[in-house]
């Protein structure tokens, strides 16, 4: 038993989850509240991220579960802070898969996600996304302005190490930012400066990419623009990487290759046959025939071969399209047409009444209903210990069984 589920819920999973479904929950809720695409979701994107931290690890899962987040506060263990949310969300869809690829003098990976819609992973679509990144200066060459000179202070180190005395014959060393460069290591006269970038070295660009949904893409995609990262004198640029995610589609449900989609149809039609047009991801039209004669049951499932999605680099190659149909049945029939029927439709059974049955009256039961309710008093059971059970009237033992 878990203290608090909070960091659960926020992922939306039970305390049970187990590491492959902690993922998932992570990458699908990531890529839905990432800044880029909601910008007021900033504190979401940031809980998300903490949760994922949490609960993926199994020391600090271990401390949750059994002191809730007062416990990881207290813990330390790096003080109980977290990690920059979009470490995390770069460690998953950063730099070619493992996100291990950054190494010293190489910027960091930066990953968006890109919002794409199920008919641009069925056709393939180009998008023009629009970035904004530092780049080297070009009027100064990326060196800050003329005459910049190595700080003779820190000797182009950016820190100074000072010796204080503490007591006769102790000394402490402690390490600070040099004050005359200001960690830069290096010193320009104010008026030697680069006009153009005020001696930052860099500018903002704004850049357009070209992104390319190839046919038959998945969530969570990656699309990799190598060295397109921000750029930094002496180092190598990280790459900028788009995640594909996948918008929801109003018909269709895609699962691997498959695309599915739920059909309602009348009684009618699922007894005497019928035809229904399906509009396709790249707007052609397809009909499908039952023929009279034929029945449709509720809940039957068919399938279409090679109307599913394309694959991945081979778009030939098609998945199938699953129809799940739902039967509506009428609410009422008039008891006057229902003798008709009566003569149309298949004999019935006779079935045997004995004299001595008891007549009883059926209501409506809703069985989800139900279900939650059970829930939510078991709930209430356990919070309450034990003592119920043991103290109680003896609720649902010896029902007395009704024997004639
Ligand atoms: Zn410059
Ligand atoms: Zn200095």
């Amino acid at each position: 038993m878990v203290k608090e589920t909070k960091f659960y819920d926020i992922l939306g999973v039970k305390p049970n989850v187990t590491n492959d479904e902690l993922k998932r929950a992570y990458k699908k809720l990531a890529l839905k509240y990432h800044p880029d695409k909601n910008p007021n979701e900033g504190e979401k994107f940031k809980l998300i991220a903490a949760a994922y931290e949490t609960l993926s690890d199994p020391e600090k899962r271990k401390i949750y579960d059994r002191g809730g987040e007062q416990a990881l506060k207290e813990g330390g263990g790096g003080g109980g802070g977290f990690h920059n949310p979009f470490d995390i969300f770069e460690m998953f869809f950063g730099g070619g898969g493992g996100g291990g690829r950054r190494r010293a003098n190489r910027g960091r990976d930066k990953a968006h996600p890109v919002s794409v819609s199920l008919e641009e992973l069925y056709n393939g679509s180009v998008r023009k996304m629009a970035l904004r990144k530092r780049v080297i200066c070009q009027a100064c060459e990326g060196k800050g302005g003329k005459n910049v000179s190595v700080c003779s202070s820190c000797k182009g180190q950016g820190v100074v190490i000072r010796v204080v005395q503490i007591a006769p014959g102790m000394v402490q060393q402690s390490q600070s930012i040099c004050d005359d460069c200001s960690g830069q290591g290096e010193n320009c006269a104010p008026g030697d400066r680069c006009k153009v970038c005020d001696g930052q070295k860099t500018i903002q660009e704004r850049k357009i990419l070209e992104v390319h949904i190839d046919k038959g893409m998945e969530q969570g995609q990656k699309i990799p623009f190598v060295g397109e990262g921000d750029q930094e004198p002496g180092m190598e640029p990280g790459d900028v990487i788009f995640v594909v995610d996948e918008k929801e589609h109003e018909t269709f449900a895609r699962e691997g290759l498959d695309l599915s989609m739920k059909m309602e149809i009348s009684l009618t039609e699922a007894l005497c046959g019928f035809q229904r047009p399906i509009k396709t991801l790249d707007n052609r039209m397809l009909v499908i025939t039952q023929m009279p004669g034929d029945v449709i049951k509720h809940g039957d499932i068919k399938c279409i071969m090679n109307e599913g999605m394309p694959t991945y680099k081979n778009p030939f190659e098609k998945g199938r399209l699953i129809v799940q149909f739902a039967v509506k049945f009428p609410q009422r029939v008039d008891p006057a047409i229902a003798c008709q029927l009566e003569n149309l439709l298949p004999k019935r059974e006779e079935v045997m009444i004995t004299e001595d049955a008891e007549e009883v009256f059926m209501e409506d039961f809703d069985l989800e209903n139900e279900r939650r309710r059970r829930r939510y008093e078991e709930e209430g059971r356990r919070e309450d210990g034990e003592r119920h059970y043991m103290g109680g009237e003896g609720h649902g033992q010896g029902v007395s069984c009704q024997t004639s």
